[in-house]
């Protein structure tokens, strides 16, 4: 989000605050689930992050991924909005999160990582940094990129999250933005290849999936149908609240900004951006079409 998109984001949310009854109508109160989507984070910003995470806590709880999964399922009931903490790219700064601000709180999170890139993690290669410029951050010009840029999770990272009750999943195998591959077998490789290293290099069960940029330019229809054989959940990038009657593979994510600030980031999950998705969400069932609604088929 740039600067420009998040000045007038702030004169809409104080146009809500001075009229409360639009805040009713366009933030109804539901009971449902909202995931919040970060990436890697700046070790600067620890302080202001586990702030942040405390007060979402005690406002609305979070609550762990079996838990919300099981709620999707109809086999959990929820009273209220809770929330769900995601992670995409597998940032090694993730995994400082982990230790240092989610351990305390009491936090199980998901944690989505491209396994081409945890391969790779150790030994920083002409390839691999190829990969991440061009992949993960979308052609940037290289010189923009610091060692940050290229410090991600190894596997015995990953271990160690699985070990610690966090669920791990994939965010393809090399991050690239799926509807720009035209070979239905990379296209494979990239979706369901990426599950199957997962599971057998940290010996667990992966479920859920999220693809890369999490917007409808970056999914198409060929994606989706492979994409629903091999996962039982998919999180985008829209936002909104995840109530029972939302699709498991159109879960909503709201994306965090700690920068923006404590207030700016609340506003956002009481809701006050969600109509601005409402066209989004509609567009999103048109790429993906019905046959989502066959679910999960393993082969
Ligand atoms: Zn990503």
């Amino acid at each position: 989000m740039n600067l420009i998109q998040k000045k007038i984001y702030f004169s809409v949310f104080r146009f809500f605050k001075m009229a409360p009854i639009l805040k009713l109508f366009f933030c109804p109160k539901k009971t449902g689930v909202r995931c919040l989507l970060l990436h890697r984070i700046n070790l600067d910003d620890l302080a202001p992050l586990r702030r942040l995470l405390k007060k979402m806590d005690d406002s609305f709880g979070f609550i762990s991924p079996a838990d919300f999964f099981a709620y999707l399922r109809g086999d959990k009931m929820l009273v209220g909005s809770k929330l769900l903490l995601t992670f995409d790219d597998g940032f090694k700064s993730d995994r400082i999160v982990a230790d240092q601000i989610l351990k305390e709180l009491g936090i199980n999170a998901v944690f989505f990582v491209c396994p081409k890139i945890v391969e790779a993690a150790d030994k920083v290669s002409p390839e691999f940094k190829r990969i991440v410029q061009n992949n993960v951050f979308n052609g940037i010009e290289p010189s923009l990129l610091t060692t940050k840029d290229y410090d991600f999770m190894n596997w015995e990272d990953l271990k160690a999250l699985a070990n610690d009750g966090h669920t791990i999943g994939s965010h393809t195998w090399t991050h690239q933005r799926l509807s720009s591959i035209k070979d239905v077998n990379e296209l494979r490789a990239e979706v369901a290849a990426s599950r199957i290293d997962l599971e057998t290099k940290l010996n667990i069960k992966v479920n859920c999936f999220s693809y890369p940029f999490g917007n409808n330019q970056s999914i198409n229809a060929l994606a989706y149908e492979i994409m629903v054989k091999h996962y039982d959940y998919c999180f985008t990038g829209l936002r909104g609240v995840n109530t029972v009657s939302v699709r498991p593979h159109h879960l909503f994510r709201d994306k965090i900004e700690i920068e923006a600030g404590d207030e700016f980031n609340l506003n956002i999950l009481e809701g006050m951006m969600d109509w601005y998705y409402w066209l989004k969400k509609r567009e999103l069932n048109k790429i993906s079409g019905d046959e989502l609604s066959a679910g999960r088929n393993q082969g």
